[in-house]
């Protein structure tokens, strides 16, 4: 990637915007849209990624390790004992604070390089416990996209119950829509029931509003209509994903996620999984899922849930 001077976006943003510090490292600081800080801290430089995306990196060759958090260390111990450290009821309290996003955006890879966001489509359903034992297992924190009728109804106890479980344990809590239908065929005031059908019940659970929304069938990102009435709600970035393990098709084949994954290695990555699929059993949604945490780890990767891969804040 190459540096730019972000003087188009300069003038576009320097009216009255005056935020305490600039853009911290992996933080937004230029793009179409963008209207937040176009500085970033000292050590870091805006870069280019796409037009409607530049970035805070790290400059390259005075790089005495900066203490930006473990973003560069891969630290996964594998070995759990979360026991003695002070009960913490909310792991997701205990995290950084990020900055917001502007506007909406559309992302399907993180920005650190080193970074992998696992996510799971369609929950809550009957092996969200049994996952969420899993990710506790290895120490992974996910990124959940919460469906209100895919499975388990927001109006049943036992969604109230796994969310809160979900969030609770440290992973982020996205909106996958009420009813999974393809925006693009809705108007706007039916776009605006689809989400808050699921964001209102969220927010009675854990006192916040999804700002990430991932679209049904991933549709959606490049209609006006669809984004303008998802930025108008609040939301600040549409998630899809690179890697597609095509769970749903393939009764969760882990050949298969073994070849999608391979071809992509050496990108940031984000998985895309559901909580439960055609063909699924308790096995081999846990082998699956499995199999992707020890192959990624193992390939030097950092997982994390969708706000750190992106940057920004994961709730409004
Ligand atoms: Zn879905």
């Amino acid at each position: 990637m190459k540096a730019i001077s972000v003087i188009g976006i300069l003038s576009a943003c320097l009216v009255g915007y005056t935020r305490a510090a600039c853009g911290e490292a992996f933080a937004q600081c230029g793009g179409n849209n963008y209207d937040g800080e176009v500085c970033c801290v000292a050590g870091t430089e805006c870069e280019y990624v796409n037009e409607s995306y530049s970035q805070c990196n790290p400059v390259e060759d005075s790089s005495d390790d900066d203490k930006n958090e473990a973003i560069v260390d891969v630290d996964v111990t594998v070995e759990n004992d979360e026991d003695s450290t002070e009960e913490s009821d909310n792991e997701n309290e205990k995290k950084p604070q990020l900055p917001k996003g502007t506007g909406i955006q559309y992302f399907e890879k993180c920005k650190n390089p080193k970074h992998w966001a696992m996510t799971y489509d369609d929950g809550p359903t009957e092996y969200a416990d049994l996952m969420l034992d899993l990710f506790k297992k290895y120490d992974i924190k996910v990124t959940f996209f919460i469906c209100g009728t895919c499975h388990i109804n927001t109006k049943d106890p036992e969604f109230k119950r796994i969310i809160k479980r979900m969030y609770d344990e440290g992973h982020v809590i996205g909106n996958h829509t009420y009813n999974h239908l393809n925006l693009v065929d809705l108007t706007p005031d039916e776009i605006v029931n689809e989400m808050k059908l699921v964001e209102d019940p969220i927010y009675e659970i854990i006192g916040k509003r999804p700002a990430f929304v991932r679209l049904p069938f991933g549709s959606g990102a490049s209609e006006e209509k669809v984004m303008n009435t998802l930025e108008s709600l609040g939301y600040h970035a549409a998630i899809n994903w690179n890697v597609d393990t095509m769970d749903w098709d393939n009764t969760g084949s882990i050949d298969y996620s073994n070849k999608v994954i391979t071809e992509k290695l050496g990108q940031p990555l984000i998985t895309l999984n559901h909580l439960a699929f055609d063909g699924v059993t308790k096995e081999n949604i846990a082998a699956l899922a499995e199999f992707e945490i020890q192959y990624i780890l193992s390939q030097g990767y950092t997982p994390v849930t969708m706000d750190e891969c992106l940057g920004i804040q994961a709730y409004q």
